[in-house]
């Protein structure tokens, strides 16, 4: 069976989790700590937090969805506040020695609005746009080589040919709009979104793909918070299949903050203020665009980070970021990302702003894609083609086997879940060192299982429900502990 492997595993991984963990105190408002020292934030820190605001944003929604009776949760909860949830008899806390989940348990898969999926999302799409990258250098080296090889029959591919480092061009962009407190966030994020579908479309487009050779882009919206009001943007990568010099590029920028201007103007016209009169919706004369080119090897791990956010403004992300990447990006100085306004006392902003502004943010975001690819280009890259929920899933199940070591009935983990979601955080933190005891303590009522039950729930011979004796027998295992 797999249990001696993942021994292995958890014994390596115990020590560089014990070092991690010892690395940073735990002190501070958290969202202050985001916006100071971000990269250094430890892995077990930042899924506290992500815990923590995920119940936050589910009170929010609650009580927008008219608030709890009886125990009950409203029946028309958004699924974001449902993300945790438990789906079967019981909840299996799992491990493969070095990182630890729950199983019997949904996931929302939103990635604008659940602080636990949106980590997990985005980690999966810069995987996405690094591999992108990857392919496309290939492609043009291999495309290189071919026509030099025709050339010059017979003899050697010299060196640079037979590399893919050299290959690959990428305009690194973003596109802003002017905004202030006064302006509705639907309002400008339908402003940027607009404005990019019709810059990226019609016959001037078709113009630009063939004049610099684009083959394609991954475009991300993002959206932060601060003394003027929402604040989104676009970040966005263009994959260009060929060198572009000094003269070009500068004819690029201009062209396109041409059009960006153009579009936003021509869709502003929609949104009017209750008086009648417009809203001051148009890109910055100067700084509504910014552009940069790269090329060649880094191309790949800072398109990704670009468009994901997977690091800070002041330095590489540590692979125990990864948990909460999401929440990583500080906002401009003053402002913050969605996620810290789920933070008590973040901006100074009382409790009730804070719920306002989320709700704001929740609804503005529902149902729009925040990170899209041009037509064809994935496919053109090999890159599979996985819907948030999707990638969420993917992301928990296939990529983290392990073995089931607790199980904890779903009364006492959905109370965690709600009251005390740090301890969720916690509980796997010691599902990572092994530690059934300790699991048992955060999260009582439940079972620490043996090898033979790991074995058969592994097998797919059992669930983790099943080895509750509350469920079999039907006595309440968990009463006296809530
Ligand atoms: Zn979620």
């Amino acid at each position: 069976m797999t249990a001696e492997r993942l021994h292995a595993a958890a014994v390596a991984a115990k020590r560089s989790v014990a070092a991690e963990a010892a690395s940073e105190p735990r002190s501070g408002s958290p969202w202050e700590k985001t916006n100071k020292i971000t990269p250094a934030i430890p892995r077990a820190d930042l899924r506290r937090m992500a815990y923590g605001r995920r119940a936050e944003s589910r009170k929010i929604l609650v009580r927008h969805a008219g608030g709890e009776t009886f125990g009950f949760e409203p029946t028309k909860l958004p699924r974001c506040a449902r993300c945790g949830q438990p789906v079967d008899t019981g909840v299996g806390v799992m491990t493969d020695g070095e990182k630890a989940r729950f199983t019997g348990t949904m996931l929302c898969g939103s990635i604008w609005a659940c602080p636990t999926c949106s980590a997990i999302i985005r980690h999966e799409r810069a995987h996405e746009v690094a591999l992108a990258i990857g392919n496309h250098a290939e492609k043009l080296r291999q495309a290189a080589a071919d026509q030099w090889q025709k050339e010059h029959e017979g003899q050697q591919l010299p060196p640079r040919l037979a590399v893919s480092e050299g290959f690959g061009y990428y305009l690194f962009g973003t596109l802003t709009l002017r905004h202030d407190k006064t302006m509705p966030l639907a309002m400008t994020l339908d402003a940027i979104l607009k404005g990019w579908t019709k810059m990226i479309n019609g016959n001037p487009w078709k113009k630009a793909v063939e004049r610099w050779k684009i083959r394609g882009f991954v475009r991300a919206i993002e959206v932060t918070y601060g003394q003027n009001g929402w604040h989104p943007h676009v970040h966005f990568v263009i994959f260009l299949d060929g060198d572009l010099d000094d003269d070009q590029q500068q004819d690029m920028h201009d062209w396109m903050l041409e059009r960006w201007k153009t579009m936003v103007k021509r869709v502003a016209k929609a949104y009017k203020k209750q008086d009648g009169n417009p809203y001051n919706v148009a890109p910055n004369d100067e700084h509504g665009i910014d552009l940069q080119f790269k090329a060649g090897k880094d191309a790949g791990t800072k398109a990704a980070e670009y468009i994901t956010k997977v690091q800070g403004d002041k330095g590489a992300v540590t692979l125990s970021q990864e948990i909460a990447r999401g929440d990583i990006k500080d906002g401009r100085a003053g402002s913050v990302n969605p996620f810290q306004l789920l933070d008590a006392g973040c901006l100074g902003l009382s409790d009730f702003q804070r719920e306002d502004l989320w709700l704001e943010y929740w609804q503005a975001t529902l149902r729009r894609r925040c990170i899209t690819w041009s037509r064809g280009l994935k496919e053109d890259m090999e890159v599979e083609d996985l819907e948030d929920e999707e990638l969420a899933e993917k992301a928990e199940s296939d990529e983290l086997p392990g073995l089931v070591g607790y199980v904890v009935p779903n009364k006492v983990y959905k109370d965690v879940r709600k009251r005390t979601p740090e301890l969720l955080a916690d509980a796997l933190e010691a599902a990572e060192h092994e530690d059934w005891q300790e699991v048992a303590r955060l999260l009582p009522g439940g079972v620490i299982l043996n090898d033979e039950q790991q074995d058969m729930i592994a097998d797919g011979e059992a669930k983790p429900g099943d080895f509750l004796p509350g469920i079999a027998t039907g006595i309440d295992t968990v009463s006296g502990l809530i």
